[in-house]
């Protein structure tokens, strides 16, 4: 990987999102050399994604190219690659590029979407994990309507302006809301030609309540909320299979839609090569102590989406979510220097500041930990956070502009066809995400 000899130790991080860039900060100047490796050369702020599949946010403000963050950080790497293996005794990891060898490795590969083993499903869904992935979804959802003023066959164009989204969690719900608002405010404008009327907005989720991970309160209210933008949610309704054309479900319910897509589960993002004693086998996460470190190994961490830190508050790990992820980059960072002092090492304690989702204009649910409320303050609550947790002004400038223009003008320029999309076929489909 062409790093050069030094004579400090190396800590080689896998991942440049929350977790790694925490960690990456944490490390800036001290007495290690650190290799980041991650296969985008950019960070991205995956709470916005949705934002780019509906043609509200440019891709390029949710993004923050990882060599500027590490640009005047001493005796630091950045190498675009996909790790493929971790060999633990060797202590190296192999990449598309190369190996190389490490003296701590941390592993902060985040997630990826969960299909629970149906490749029908992943083969012919959309999935919204990376930014490809949501300019897939945006030219979809737009592709489909230029198809749909073609044809005359009703039930052809029924399907291809029915989207049917699974997962009633944050991301199905914002995306939902998201739609919904493009049906009314843009949608109908742009194809006076077709009966925007039939377009229909599905949101299937499996359980009695969306946003099951948030206060019955917020449950409700947003349903309340997506109910009132004309959005159709089918609870306690669990998908068995989706053909390309039909979704079946575990009752007699079925959809026949062009676009389905799919938030309804999420798995580490595993590397190849620990022990499998040291995993989590059934969402694909490594078991970590209160230090990150994964078990089994003195010198190996994990932290982010990817670690289950199991504890009395959290038997099953932290959510996945941007806050556990930062605060393990952050305490990790710490822990490193101290472990090279051979100082006693701080164990990890989440700091649970709340959650919240959007739905739409002046529509928001937020949960504190003491407090829930919903409508227009959450709204701005919600703008405000995700405003300043972006990385670096200039994205912080943009989104705010864009959203201040989208709201006056009730608009979405970004609803561009840049990179059409093509649908898999059996040859070119890789389980592999981008
Ligand atoms: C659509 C969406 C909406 C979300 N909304 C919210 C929200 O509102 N609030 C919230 O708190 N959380 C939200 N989340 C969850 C949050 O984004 C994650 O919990 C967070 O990104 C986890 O951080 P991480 O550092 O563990 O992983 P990530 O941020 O996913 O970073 C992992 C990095 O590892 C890299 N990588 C993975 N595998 C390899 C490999 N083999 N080789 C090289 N590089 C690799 C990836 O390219 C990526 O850069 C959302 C997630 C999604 C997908």
């Amino acid at each position: 990987m062409n790093i050069p000899h030094s004579s400090l130790p190396r800590v080689v991080i896998i991942g440049g999102g929350f977790a790694g860039i925490a960690l990456a900060k944490k490390l800036k100047n001290k007495k290690v050399q650190v290799v980041l490796l991650d296969k985008h050369n950019y960070h991205t702020f995956q709470p916005l994604l949705y934002q780019v599949a509906t043609g509200g946010l440019e891709a390029g403000s949710i993004a923050y190219p990882i060599r500027k963050v590490i640009q005047e950080y001493d005796d630091f790497y950045f190498r675009l690659t996909n790790v493929q293996e971790i060999d633990t005794k060797n202590q190296k990891v192999i990449a598309e590029i190369g190996e190389l060898n490490y003296d701590y490795l941390v592993i902060a590969t985040g997630s990826k979407t969960n299909y629970f083993g149906n490749k029908e499903i992943e083969r012919n869904s959309m999935a919204m994990k990376t930014i490809p992935q949501s300019l897939n979804i945006r030219s979809l959802i737009l592709e489909n309507f230029e198809q749909a003023v073609l044809t005359k066959d009703v039930s052809e164009q029924n399907s291809l302006i029915n989207f049917v989204l699974v997962g009633g969690g944050p991301t199905g719900v914002e995306l939902a809301g998201a739609l919904a608002e493009m049906k009314k405010a843009i949608l109908q404008k742009d194809y006076p030609d077709l009966d925007i009327a039939k377009m229909e907005i599905n949101l299937i989720q499996s359980g009695d309540r969306i946003l099951n991970t948030m206060s019955e309160a917020s449950s409700q209210a947003a349903e309340k909320f997506l109910t009132s933008l004309g959005v159709k949610i089918w609870k306690n309704v669990r998908v068995t299979n989706y053909d390309g054309r039909t979704i079946t479900t575990n009752s007699d319910l079925t959809f026949d839609t062009a676009t389905v897509i799919w938030t309804a589960g999420v798995q580490g993002a595993l590397v190849a090569g620990l022990d499998g004693k040291s995993l989590v086998e059934k969402v694909a996460r490594i078991k970590v102590n209160e230090y990150s470190q994964v078990h089994g190994y003195q010198n190996i961490f994990a932290i982010g989406d990817i670690a289950s830190m199991v504890s009395v508050a959290y038997p099953e790990g932290h959510p996945m979510m941007a806050q556990p992820a930062l605060q393990q980059g952050e305490v990790l960072g710490t822990n490193l220097i101290q472990l090279l002092k051979k100082e006693p090492l701080e164990a990890f304690e989440y700091n649970d500041k709340g959650s919240m989702a959007t739905i739409g204009r002046n529509k928001a649910v937020v949960d504190l930990p003491k407090y829930h409320f919903n409508g227009v303050f959450a709204w701005f609550v919600w703008m405000f956070v995700h405003l300043f947790s972006l990385i670096g002004f200039k994205n912080k400038a943009v989104v705010f502009l864009n959203w201040v223009y989208n709201y006056i003008r009730f608009d979405r320029e970004g609803r561009l066809i840049i990179r059409p999309y093509k649908k898999k076929s059996f040859t070119t489909f890789t389980s592999d995400e981008v």
